[in-house]
């Protein structure tokens, strides 16, 4: 990794329409949240600009609906090809603007080019399958089934996996010939305006993927609204996520959401402790807790429970907590201020509401700037709790024991949300049986919170409405078309 960091300059453009960075005409301060110093300005966009992007993707769909398969994939591949050859930067810039580790970082940028790959592979194989006969009970009528692209798509995305939770929805909607406005997050716009770059030297022809950074009052509403756009997938809370419905609603547009989530791992009576307590503290920690798929309630066996937290508090205290950049840093910053208080007004009331702190709770002591907080333990969490029920977003576990099987599945399904699962045992019988029980879209098995281009992502419940990523990403930027033909 070079010691240069990016830089930028005095007022970065934010609009990229038809091809052309506009000024914006509100300036955006983003700040790194390691320092909480200023990174960089970013000229924003509104309802108007918003307007300007969905007429030029309007009139460029048309050409990119029409264009084959093969050729859309060959730009998602050279797409993934310049991500991986601006791989260092696009690691400073997730680094510097989300705060994040650069391990972590470079993971996520791994997962972009790995998408892009895959939805390259996907739209290769549409040609073969376009127009393919539809088996009927009569030899009268004769059928074809067409897979279309559903037309101009709203996306719009949170701060923090920035160009992974983009490269999820832009690479399918690319695949399926769907001209696309990405709204980034007002709070992380850097990684996606260099992303932007590498797709337009990509040869990705302009009005296809027009960006508008902005607020989500400014931008967000607006796109979720507008009559010309046919559908909006939409990654972020469920106060927002709801609000994008209703908007959407007025013109019956397609939706996705892919919203919050209160997840558990499950430490079953079989289970290898050691390998718990990583799967524990890499399943809350990982990106300073910030993640949708957060298995902030940690079930331990009864027999297992007093080793298990044991061997967790000490390993949560011995997390470097640091700034990106600092060798053998294991979790970085908080994103920004607002995140910050709100972690911390949840670990105030959950001490307020009986849980037991048994480490963590504050801001680590040798770090006097930017928004840190020491991994936090939480063990005897009421069930009542607001710790327990609501999503925290933030580096803090809580535990709970249980006796039986039952009991456990009971405790994990009783939330409103069912995103993931982790289960940890030696007997796999077991691990399977209570995967199978669990209402959650994904379920891990002894194993780290890995996610494959190939496999669905999005939850039960209040989780989602859709899925991400596999063929069911692809589809759900389509539209079903069958001609049927008398004979
Ligand atoms: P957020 O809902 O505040 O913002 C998400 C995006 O919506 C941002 O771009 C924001 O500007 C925009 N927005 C805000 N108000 C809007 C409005 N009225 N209309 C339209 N758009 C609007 O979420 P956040 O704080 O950026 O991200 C954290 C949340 O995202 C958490 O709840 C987390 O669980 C969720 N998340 C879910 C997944 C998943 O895959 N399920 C992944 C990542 C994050």
């Amino acid at each position: 990794m070079s010691n240069t960091l990016p830089t930028f300059p005095e007022t970065l453009a934010g609009v990229y329409i038809n091809g052309q960075w506009l000024p914006g005409g509100t300036v955006l301060d983003v700040v790194n949240p390691s320092t909480e110093e200023h990174l960089a300005s970013i000229g924003t966009g509104d309802a108007n600009d918003v307007d300007q992007a969905v007429q030029a993707a309007s009139q460029a769909f048309p050409a990119w609906a029409r264009s084959s398969g093969a050729e859309r994939g060959a730009v998602l591949r050279r797409i993934a090809e310049g991500v991986r050859q601006r791989r260092e930067t696009l690691v400073q810039l997730q680094s510097l603007n989300n705060g994040k580790p650069l391990f972590e970082a470079a993971i996520d940028v791994d997962d972009v080019i790995g998408t892009f790959e895959y939805y390259a592979g996907l739209a290769e194989g549409l040609d073969a399958q376009q127009d393919g006969p539809v088996e009927l009970p009569t030899e009268d009528f004769a059928a074809r089934l067409r897979r279309e692209p559903v037309g101009v798509v709203g996306l719009i995305v949170p701060w923090n996996f920035p160009m992974v939770t983009t490269a999820w929805k832009l690479a399918p909607a690319l695949a399926a010939g769907c001209a696309v406005v990405l709204k980034p997050s007002e709070v992380t716009p850097l990684p996606e305006l260099e992303l932007a770059r590498i797709i337009a030297e990509a040869g990705l022809p302009a009005g296809v993927l027009n960006i508008v950074c902005g607020t989500g009052l400014a931008v967000g509403a607006p796109l979720s609204s507008h009559p010309k756009v046919a559908k909006v997938s939409f990654t972020g809370s469920n106060a927002v996520g709801v609000q994008v419905m209703q908007r959407a609603a007025e013109t019956v547009k397609g939706i996705s959401l892919e919203l919050g989530g209160k997840s558990s791992l499950l430490v079953l009576e079989e289970a290898d402790l050691e390998l718990a307590v990583e799967l524990a503290c890499g399943g809350a920690f990982f990106n300073a807790g910030q993640m949708c798929s957060a298995t902030s309630r940690v079930l331990v066996a009864e027999p297992l429970a007093a080793d298990f937290l044991a061997l967790v508090q000490a390993r949560a205290e011995s997390i470097q907590v640091g700034e990106p950049f600092s060798a053998g840093v294991e979790m970085g910053a908080l994103v920004n201020q607002a995140q910050y208080q709100r972690v911390r007004g949840h670990i105030e009331r959950g001490i307020a509401s009986g849980a037991r702190l048994v480490c963590g709770g504050g801001r680590p002591a040798e770090l006097e700037r930017g928004f840190f907080l020491k991994p936090t333990v939480f063990a005897d969490v009421p069930k009542d709790s607001a710790l327990w029920n609501e999503e925290i977003f933030g580096p803090v576990l809580c535990v709970r024991s249980f006796s039986t099987e039952e009991e456990a599945i009971a405790l994990a399904n009783d939330t409103q949300f069912g995103l993931v699962a982790s289960v940890v045992s030696r007997n796999l019988d077991a691990a399977e049986r209570v995967a199978n029980a669990l209402q959650a879209g994904m379920v891990w098995i002894n194993s780290p919170q890995v996610i494959f281009p190939q496999t669905a992502w999005g939850g039960y419940k209040q989780s989602s409405i859709g899925r991400e990523l596999g063929p069911w990403g692809l589809s759900s930027f389509q539209e079903i078309k069958h001609v049927v033909r008398a004979v």
